[in-house]
C-alpha cells in the first residue's frame, strides 16, 4: 500500500476470504498485478469479482499481467464466472511488458521479466522516486518566512519571497536520497537475470518452493530452493528477504535455516504477516513473533 494506492500481487484461491479475515478490507483494492497464469496465482480472482460485485466503492478493477496470464484470466472471469452476463464493474486487463507499467507522482512500478514455466512471467518492483530532503536549518539561516514558498522549494522550484529575494531550491535542499524499493517475484526458476532488478532493494519477496535436498525437482518445475533465493538476496545486496510459496512438506524452521545460512536477514512469510518496508528497514506491523 502506498498512500492512496493499494496493490494485490497475485490472487490465489481463497484470497478474498483471507483479506476479509485479515481485516484489511477491499477499499481501493482495485489494482491487481499478476505474476503469471498458473491457477494457484489467479483462481482467487473469481471469488474476488463476486465480492467486488457487492462492494459499491469499487467501480473499476485493473488487472496487470503478461499476455498468456490475461488470456487465462479472461477465460476465467468472462467464461466461468460471468458466463455472458455483464460485468458488475469495469474490468480492465492491461498487458504487461518489461519496464515501467504504473507511474505515480512519487513512485512507479516496473515489471521485471522472469523465467518460469510458460511465457510472459513477471515480477514487480515498487520504486519510490528519489527526493531531496528540505533542510529547515538552511531555511532558518536564510530567514525564509513560513508560507507557500516552502512548498515550492520542496517541489524543486524557485520561490520569490515577499521581501523580493529569489531563493533557489539548491539553497535549502539536501543531497538526493534514493527512495524505498520493494521487489516482488512470483514463481521463478532462475535468478541470474534478476540480480540487476533486485540490486539494493530494501526488501525482496520471492518464492522458495523447495529446499536444496530437492534441487532437481526445483529445476524440473522451474522453481527455486531457499538456498537459491538467499544467494540472489546476497548477490543483489538486498536489505531483507521474505520467502513465500513454500511447499507444505517442509518445516518453516528448516527452510529458514537453509536461507539464513547464506543470508541472515531472511524470513518466511506466513498468512496475515504485515510488514512496512522503509529505506533500509523492515518493520513488522502486527503479529509480533519470535524466530
Ligand atoms: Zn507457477
Ligand atoms: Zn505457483
Amino acid at each position: 500500500m502506498h498512500d492512496e494506492y493499494r496493490f494485490l500481487v497475485d490472487c490465489g484461491e481463497g484470497t478474498q476470504r483471507q483479506i476479509m479475515l485479515s481485516g484489511l478490507g477491499f477499499k481501493r483494492l482495485n489494482r491487481i498485478l499478476i505474476t503469471h497464469g498458473h491457477l494457484d496465482h489467479i483462481l482467487g480472482l473469481a471469488g474476488l469479482l463476486s465480492t467486488f460485485a457487492r462492494w459499491e466503492a469499487i467501480e473499476q478493477l485493473e488487472i496487470y499481467g503478461g499476455a498468456w496470464a490475461l488470456e487465462r484470466i479472461h477465460d476465467l472471469l468472462y467464461g466461468v464466472v460471468l458466463r455472458g452476463a455483464k460485468p458488475p464493474l469495469d474490468i480492465q486487463l492491461h498487458t504487461v511488458q518489461e519496464g515501467p507499467i504504473i507511474e505515480a507522482e512519487d513512485f512507479r512500478v516496473d515489471a521485471v521479466s522472469v523465467q518460469h514455466r510458460g511465457p510472459d512471467c513477471f515480477g514487480y518492483a515498487f520504486i519510490e522516486k528519489p527526493r531531496r530532503p528540505f533542510l529547515p536549518e538552511r531555511a532558518q539561516a536564510l530567514e525564509i518566512p513560513p508560507g507557500p514558498w516552502r512548498r515550492l522549494l520542496v517541489d524543486g522550484q524557485p520561490a520569490s519571497l515577499p521581501d523580493g529575494r529569489l531563493i533557489l531550491p539548491e539553497q535549502v535542499l539536501g543531497e538526493e536520497r534514493l527512495g524505498t524499493r520493494l521487489v516482488m517475484i512470483g514463481d521463478v526458476g532462475r535468478t541470474e537475470n534478476l540480480v540487476h532488478a533486485c540490486r539494493d532493494a530494501d526488501a525482496l519477496v520471492i518464492e522458495a518452493t523447495y529446499m536444496e535436498e530437492e534441487a532437481q525437482m526445483a529445476r524440473d518445475f522451474a522453481h527455486l530452493t531457499a538456498r537459491q533465493a538467499a544467494l540472489l538476496a546476497q548477490e543483489a545486496g538486498v536489505g531483507h528477504l521474505i520467502l513465500t510459496h513454500i511447499s507444505r512438506r517442509y518445516r518453516e524452521r528448516d527452510v529458514l535455516g537453509e536461507a539464513r545460512a547464506i543470508f541472515a536477514k531472511s524470513r518466511v512469510a506466513r498468512d496475515f504477516d504485515a510488514f512496512q518496508v522503509r529505506r533500509g528497514e523492515l518493520v513488522e506491523l502486527q503479529g509480533e513473533r519470535a524466530q
